[in-house]
């Protein structure tokens, strides 16, 4: 069966502009995977312990694999960019980052994998490449749109287009 899946990518080491090309190509050549849709990309001010601006930006594809397939493969992309295990909580700084932020519309919460990703309401940097590709899209839980998320945030961070 295929599912509808929106990633979450981010990059705020190295050469963010190529990593960020690296991870759609390595996202083109999983299995059974198509790219079906991909945001603007934007310049977000760091979270929490990190320091760089970070490339962010979002990704729709379409997949036969299931939810906890897909997270293997993407932390597989992740750990292959040479990505270091992260310590503790928080947002620190990595080559890449990939998020499963929304999976058709399933609700999954275990201990590795939590779908819609909790942090959604809370990044700007996420609901402002999001509203792009789905702005329609309810959250199965709170019953809120991708847009009025986008409205009704709290996160005054700044996210800007990405103009290299
Ligand atoms: P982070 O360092 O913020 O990328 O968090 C990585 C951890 O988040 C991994 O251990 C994943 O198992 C867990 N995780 C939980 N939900 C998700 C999700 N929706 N997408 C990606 N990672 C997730």
């Amino acid at each position: 069966m295929s599912h509808i899946a929106y990633i979450g990518i981010g990059t705020n080491l190295g050469d963010r502009r190529d990593n960020y090309k690296k991870a759609i190509e390595h996202l083109r050549e999983l299995p059974e995977t198509k790219v079906v849709s991909q945001s603007s990309v934007y310049e977000s001010e760091p979270h929490g312990r990190a320091r760089n601006w970070f490339l962010n930006g979002v990704v729709g594809i379409d997949t036969e694999l299931d939810a906890k397939a897909l997270l293997k493969k993407l932390q597989k992309i992740e750990k292959g960019m040479g990505r270091k295990p992260s310590s503790g909580k928080g947002s620190v700084s990595r080559v890449m980052d990939l998020d499963i932020l929304l999976f058709d519309t399933e609700v999954i919460d275990s201990r590795t994998l939590k779908v819609p990703h909790p942090e959604i309401p809370n990044r700007r940097f996420v609901l402002l490449p999001l509203s792009e590709l789905a702005p329609a899209y309810k959250h199965p839980q709170s019953g809120e749109t991708v847009s009025s998320m986008l409205v009704a945030t709290e996160d005054a961070t700044k996210v800007v287009l990405y103009r290299p």
